[in-house]
Formats: C-alpha cells, sequence, structure tokens
C-alpha cells in the first residue's frame, strides 16, 4: 500500500509530529498538522541529539541544515560534583562519524523543521487543540473548539498529556520519581567545551552543554525531592532555591547557575511505555507512546526514529492494519529497553554515600583509563542503530 495520496492528520507540532510530516510527505502522503498553540515553537533549552537521530534527519535532506544550526559533541566528561574534577570521559570522536552527535537549541530544530514542512507542502494548523480521537473506518478528531477533522489516518504526537493514549490504553496515573530537573540556557562566559558534561554529586546532577556555536550553555541540574511539580514546562523555579540546592557544587557550576535568572522547574514522573500504540486508523508517536526520563537523553530522539519507521512501515505494507502493527513491532522493544535503562540511570548519578561514589568513581575512571572503546561501545545498541539503513 503505498500511501501517496493518502490523507494523515498528525495532532502536536513538535519535534516528533514535525519530523513524521517530513517523512510521510516524501512518501506523496497529503499532510496535516494540528497545534493547540499560537505558533510553532520550543521551550527555551537545548536536547542532545545522537547519531541515530541524526540519521533521521540526514535521510530527511536536512543533514547540512541540522549540522549549520547544531554544535558537534565530542565527549560525555563525567565529573566529581566538589571540585569539577573529570573521573572519566566517552570519548565521541571514536564514533564512525565523529561529527554526528549534536547539541541543538530546540527552538532552532524545531524552526529548521517547520520550515521544511511548509517548504514540503504540509499544512500546519494553529490554536487546533484536539480534545479527543474517535478510530474507526474514517477515524475523527475532536477539536477543543466545537470543530471536528475526519481523514484516512490519525496520528496522535501530542506529548506526554496525549488525548489519543488514553483512548487505545485507558487512563494510567504516572508516578512522580521524587526528582525535579532544573533547565536554563546561559551564556557561555565560562568557556564551556564542546563536551557534555555531567557533574555528579550526592542526590543531585547537573548536566551542560554549548548551544549556538558555543555561545550560550545549556544546563540541566536535577535534584531528589521530596515535594514535586506538576509535568510541564510552564514553571518558573526560583533562581536562589536553585543556588541554594547546588551550593556545594565546584568547577563551572556556580558560574553557570548564577547566570540562570528564570531557570524552568519541571517534576520528573515515570510512565509505563503504552501497551497499545494503535487502534483503527490512528496510532501514537513520540512521548504520546513512551515519555521517558531525560538520563538517556533519547526523548526526541526516540520520537524522530518512530517518525521514520512509521512512514516507512505504512508505505510498505499491504494495507494500513498492517503497516500500523510492523509499526509497533518494530519499535516497542527497543524503545521499552531505552526507557528502562532511563530509569535506572539516576541512581548511577546520585551516590550519597561518599564510599560507595568513591568506589563507583574510581570503578569508571579505570575503565575510561584501561578500555576506553569499551566505555563508547557499551552505547552501540543506541547510536549505531540506524532505522533508516534499511530503506
Ligand atoms: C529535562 C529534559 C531533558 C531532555 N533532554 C533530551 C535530550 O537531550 N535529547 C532528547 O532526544 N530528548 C530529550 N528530552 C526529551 C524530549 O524533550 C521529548 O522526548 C520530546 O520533546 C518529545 O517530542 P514529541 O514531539 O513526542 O512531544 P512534544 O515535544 O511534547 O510535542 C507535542 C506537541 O503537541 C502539541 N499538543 C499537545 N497536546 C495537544 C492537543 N491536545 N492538541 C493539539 N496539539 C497538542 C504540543 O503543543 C506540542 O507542540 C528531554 C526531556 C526533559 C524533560
Amino acid at each position: 500500500m503505498a500511501i501517496a495520496g493518502q490523507g494523515i492528520t498528525i495532532i502536536g507540532g513538535g519535534i516528533g509530529g514535525l519530523t513524521l510530516a517530513l517523512a510521510l510527505r516524501a512518501k506523496g502522503a497529503e499532510v496535516r498538522v494540528l497545534e493547540q498553540a499560537d505558533a510553532i515553537r520550543e521551550v527555551g533549552a537545548g536536547i542532545q541529539v545522537s547519531p541515530n537521530g541524526f540519521a533521521v534527519l540526514n535521510a530527511l535532506g536536512l543533514g547540512d541544515a541540522f549540522a549549520k544550526i547544531s554544535v558537534t559533541g565530542q565527549a560525555v566528561s563525567l565529573r566529581d560534583y566538589k571540585a569539577g574534577r573529570e573521573v572519566t570521559r566517552l570519548d565521541l570522536t571514536g564514533l564512525p562519524d565523529p561529527q554526528s552527535y549534536r547539541f541543538v537549541h530546540r527552538a532552532d530544530l524545531i524552526e529548521l523543521l517547520a520550515t521544511s514542512v511548509r517548504e514540503a507542502g504540509v499544512t500546519l494548523r494553529l490554536l487546533q487543540k484536539a480534545e479527543t480521537v474517535v478510530p474507526g473506518p474514517r477515524p475523527r478528531v475532536e477539536l477543543a473548539n466545537g470543530d471536528h477533522v475526519e481523514d484516512d489516518l490519525i496520528i496522535g504526537a501530542d506529548g506526554l498529556h496525549s488525548v489519543l493514549r488514553p483512548v487505545l490504553n485507558g487512563v494510567a496515573a504516572p508516578f512522580f520519581t521524587g526528582q525535579v530537573a532544573w533547565r536554563a540556557v546561559v551564556p557561555n562566559l565560562m568557556g564551556h567545551p564542546p563536551e557534555a558534561r555531567v557533574h555528579m554529586g550526592p542526590g543531585r546532577h547537573v548536566v551542560s552543554y554549548p548551544l549556538r556555536g558555543g555561545e550560550a550553555v545549556n544546563l540541566v541540574a536535577v535534584e531528589e525531592r521530596r515535594d514535586w511539580q506538576a509535568e510541564g514546562w510552564s514553571h518558573i523555579g526560583d533562581p536562589a532555591q536553585l543556588r541554594a540546592a547546588f551550593a556545594d557544587f565546584g568547577g563551572m557550576v556556580p558560574e553557570m547557575l548564577h547566570a540562570a535568572d528564570r531557570p524552568g522547574v519541571w517534576g520528573l514522573f515515570r510512565h509505563n511505555v503504552a501497551r497499545h500504540w494503535f487502534g483503527e486508523n490512528v496510532a501514537l508517536l513520540g512521548d504520546a507512546a513512551h515519555p521517558t526520563l531525560p538520563f538517556m537523553a533519547q526523548g526526541a530522539v526516540m520520537a524522530m526514529e518512530d517518525a521514520w519507521v512509521l512512514a516507512d512501515r505504512l508505505d510498505r505494507a499491504e494495507d494500513v492494519a498492517q503497516g500500523l502493527a510492523d509499526y509497533q513491532n518494530t519499535r516497542r522493544d527497543r524503545v521499552v529497553k531505552v526507557v528502562e535503562t532511563a530509569n535506572g540511570n539516576a541512581w548511577k548519578y546520585h551516590l550519597s554515600n561518599p564510599l560507595m561514589r568513591s568506589a563507583a568513581h574510581l570503578g569508571l575512571g579505570m575503565m575510561g583509563r584501561l578500555a576506553p572503546g569499551k566505555m563508547l561501545s557499551q552505547f552501540d545498541w543506541i547510536y549505531k542503530h540506524d532505522v533508516t539503513a534499511a530503506r
């Protein structure tokens, strides 16, 4: 079943929805995107795009444009929190393509995707908040303004509060992990090198990396806390509280925190990966199917992989039902593994017992010195997986 000429409506103009729009349009589908906001925009924050995500952008013809708006990540440096001393280092120049691990401002990536989507002839409709989706031979989106949209196929790329997910899976309550993430972009006045730095302290860690040609630095500071914030980026935290929570961190951290005048703060919740990713002529994609904790930096990248695979499987299948089943079968196990790995990562950064922390850091340091290649190859299953390779 080639999808050329099929009408496909995507709910959500985020990284997942726009990547899907491009991938479907490249196969000739008639695509429209319904976005609830009054503009296609993103929160002021960075993301890391690992080689498996870069592969998707490349295959969609955006490789060069994306390289221009992003910074090449040369290493991931794990550091002790107090003096900022390096414990070990994951050398990303050892990747098959050393230019393929990138740091980008979300707003720059979304602008690139939105421009490409418009140029490709996709209809972008703003201020279209979906209220629910009715699967069926001719599926329907009910909109908050009282209108509805029918199409051949409807995809929910509407993020972690998806309206389609409960239709397919029932309502599930996520649970608070006991961690909050502070996020800010600050000027790079401290000479941050082109690497991701993970500063590991008891019950807390700070991740930083440069953006926008090295002019800015993205900062994510995670702390364990009993009280919690609702999930969402609209919360602006108190910068004094942020500085106090990480006051004993050294290295570049104090300077970065000092510059964070309007930090966003976000409670980190754990969600199960949706059991059912599709119904009759409807499917979920990205965070709508599988929100993840940020500790593997793979949420947006998984949404990009989903987008490629969904367009590909629909185009190759004999009918929509088979294409959607192939999509879920191809994606679900991989995504579950990534989400579970991210769930397991926080405690490694957050060891509170100083003896255990020293021992863990010693082990990491030795591994980095004795077997530097092994440090990187443990992530081969993520980074070397190229969903576009079997085109
Ligand atoms: C602290 C932190 C750091 C992270 N770092 C990274 C990283 O380094 N690398 C990485 O790959 N990922 C990272 N992520 C994860 C990443 O941000 C998400 O996985 C990714 O944004 C998911 O994309 P999406 O398109 O599925 O959903 P979203 O980005 O949530 O987009 C959903 C879109 O749908 C729209 N929408 C929602 N509901 C409706 C509705 N009812 N009707 C119409 N439109 C609707 C929204 O307005 C939005 O535009 C991080 C996340 C956090 C919290």
